[in-house]
């Protein structure tokens, strides 16, 4: 076992952490208060090969690991917290599903455009009345000839006011064995976006209609049985939300800190106040025992599928640490830390919004509970129950 990063980890990591500095410091503060996706900063990401770390070179990809995506993330949130987004949107969103199944007609078509950063693409999976029931989701996508018709709505999708293709979750027939996905294109006759909407963090979100919305039959990323694949990826997903949750915690506790040890009252630097000092103690110890939970997630994850348990585990521990240490810097930081000249505020609100998606920390704590026992815990009423 060996707690350190390799050689290479190290210089990848420098690497990163230097290009951050000469392209993302200036214009943080102003990123992380715009809503719409940063694609300049993706161009430059592009550039910098940070796009598709961990997809194979032959899709134009960086061939890399987990691990470095999750590098990544630490290195760029370092210096500018919204743009590690970007990452994740390279690296571990529904971009990775899409290229691990797509066919090789679909990455051709909007493969390279989304890793050289001139089109971002959205998840559609959450429905109004499919939440953390994910399976229950209705939208339906029958078969007509050559085409499928789509119809349904999907809510709270990141990225939805700029994203060009959207990955959406339907049902071609009852049951989990029944769930899939498709690619829709913005523009394409029946599906209609909605008014842009905001979450806490500042980021906006569309509902997205499809009403007997027609799409060719290639346009089918994975077909009736594709749900376990999809979760498969989504636990690779809830690894770049994971490592985002940390490295804003990371930020706010590094803002914190440079602040207790210069901001003076009754003629001392707060630090010096034990009060205060064992917050930071604190802080520190939730960073560091989550970030173990993290990459080990990451580098199991690198030597096969993710492990749901440690992922669930890491996520869990990862959003926590990062909200709660991001409060406490908040506080710390008194008046200042509440207002918006300093990112301390936004890295609050931002990890709020991570225990609630990509699986929120009650229906991880659900999972987790699974390993512990070592059973099924089935969240549906039982059928007696449904009967009486
Ligand atoms: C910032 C953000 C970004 C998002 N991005 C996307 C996206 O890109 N694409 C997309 O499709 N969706 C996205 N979502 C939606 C997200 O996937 C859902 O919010 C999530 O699945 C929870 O569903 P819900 O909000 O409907 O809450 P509900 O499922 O209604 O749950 C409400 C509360 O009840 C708890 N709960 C529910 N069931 C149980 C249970 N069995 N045991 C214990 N507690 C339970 C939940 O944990 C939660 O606290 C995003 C959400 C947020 C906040």
């Amino acid at each position: 076992m060996n707690f350190d990063y390799t050689d290479e980890q190290k210089l990848f990591a420098e690497s990163v952490r230097r290009f951050a500095r000469e392209h993302l410091a200036a214009g943080a503060l102003k990123r992380a208060h715009d809503p719409r996706f940063p694609f300049d900063v993706a161009q430059l990401m592009a550039k910098q090969g940070l796009m598709g770390i961990t997809l194979p070179q032959s899709d134009g990809g960086q061939g890399g690991t987990l691990m470095d995506a999750v590098i990544a993330i630490e290195q760029i949130a370092a210096v500018c917290p919204r743009s590690a987004d970007v990452v994740q949107f390279g690296n571990f969103g529904p971009i990775r599903t899409f290229a691990e199944y797509g066919t090789a007609a679909q990455k051709a078509r909007w493969l390279a455009d989304l890793l050289a950063g001139r089109m971002v693409m959205s998840l559609g999976m959450t429905e109004p009345d499919a939440g953390s029931a994910v399976t229950d989701l209705k939208t339906s996508a029958r078969v007509d000839g050559s085409h499928y018709v789509i119809n349904g709505s999907k809510v709270f999708s990141t990225f939805s006011p700029d994203a060009q293709v959207f990955l959406i979750y339907v049902r071609y027939g009852p049951g989990l064995g029944g769930i899939g996905s498709v690619l829709v294109e913005r523009g394409t006759p029946g599906f209609t976006i909605g008014a842009a909407s905001e979450f806490m963090s500042g980021e906006e979100w569309c509902e997205l209609h499809l009403a007997d919305c027609c799409i060719p039959a290639e346009n089918v990323l994975l077909g009736s049985g594709g749900f376990k694949k999809q979760m498969a990826g989504f636990n690779v997903e809830r690894l770049g939300n994971t490592a985002r949750a940390l490295a804003c915690g990371r930020y706010a506790f590094s803002a914190a800190r440079d602040y207790a040890a210069t901001r003076e009252q009754f003629d001392r630097p707060l630090c010096e106040f034990q009060g205060l000092q064992w917050k930071f103690a604190d802080m520190a110890i939730k960073l560091e025992s989550a970030q173990l939970l993290l990459y080990r997630a990451a580098t199991n994850a690198d030597h096969g599928l993710p492990s749901a348990y440690e992922t669930a585990i890491a996520k869990a521990a990862c959003n926590q640490a990062g909200f709660e240490v991001a409060s406490e810097a908040v506080q710390i930081m008194g008046a200042l830390g509440f207002s918006r000249e300093t990112l301390v505020e936004y890295c609050m609100r931002r990890t709020r919004g991570w225990m609630i998606a990509g699986g929120s920390i009650e229906m991880l704590k659900n999972r987790i509970a699974e390993h512990v026992f070592d059973r099924r815990f089935d969240q549906r009423k039982r059928q007696s129950a449904v009967a009486e």
